[in-house]
């Protein structure tokens, strides 16, 4: 099997990306190439929530503006990776944008020849479901490999 050389990594900021994250550092470990974060920050869909059965809100960021949520979301993001425990040879790199979740990502992996998306199987929305709605999409379009890391009930 050929080593993956672009590894995207997508993260909802609950206590579950940990284990996502984790599990990205150990794959990129193995296959000696960096790691690039990515949280998309809702805010779109908040304005449409009444419309989306889909949408589970994070009722700590309603009422928010755009920027707060980008604000409050890169410290959660550097509080995220300085957890981590990373050789010094890999290159961890984050971003976080604005949009709507599987949309960018599916963007982002195209626009930077993805190799590999590295994504939780359950974040926010339904762990009724077999997988989330955002894992979901990801697997069904992407246009590279995807590893949905089986994340543990916790942040329910
Ligand atoms: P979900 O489909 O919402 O249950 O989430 C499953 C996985 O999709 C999460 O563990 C993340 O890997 C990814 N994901 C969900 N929401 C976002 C987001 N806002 N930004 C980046 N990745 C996300």
């Amino acid at each position: 099997m050929n080593a993956y050389k672009q590894i995207l990594v997508a993260v909802d900021l609950t206590e579950d990306s940990f284990q996502v994250v984790r599990k990205a550092v150990e794959v990129a470990g193995k296959n000696r190439t960096d790691i690039f974060i990515v949280h998309v920050v809702e805010f779109v869909y908040q304005v449409n929530v009444a419309y989306d059965p889909m949408f589970y809100p994070v009722f700590e960021d309603l009422g928010k503006n755009e920027e707060e949520l980008i604000k409050i979301s890169k410290e959660k993001m550097l509080g995220l990776i300085a957890k981590l425990e990373v050789e010094e040879n890999i290159q961890v790199k984050s971003d976080v944008i604005s949009g709507i979740p599987k949309t960018e990502i599916l963007r982002l992996s195209e626009e930077q020849q993805v190799d590999l998306i590295v994504c939780g199987s359950h974040g926010r929305s339904g762990f009724e479901l077999l997988l989330g709605s955002t894992a979901n999409a990801i697997l069904h379009h992407a246009p590279c490999d995807v590893l949905a890391v089986r994340t543990k009930k916790q942040s329910k």
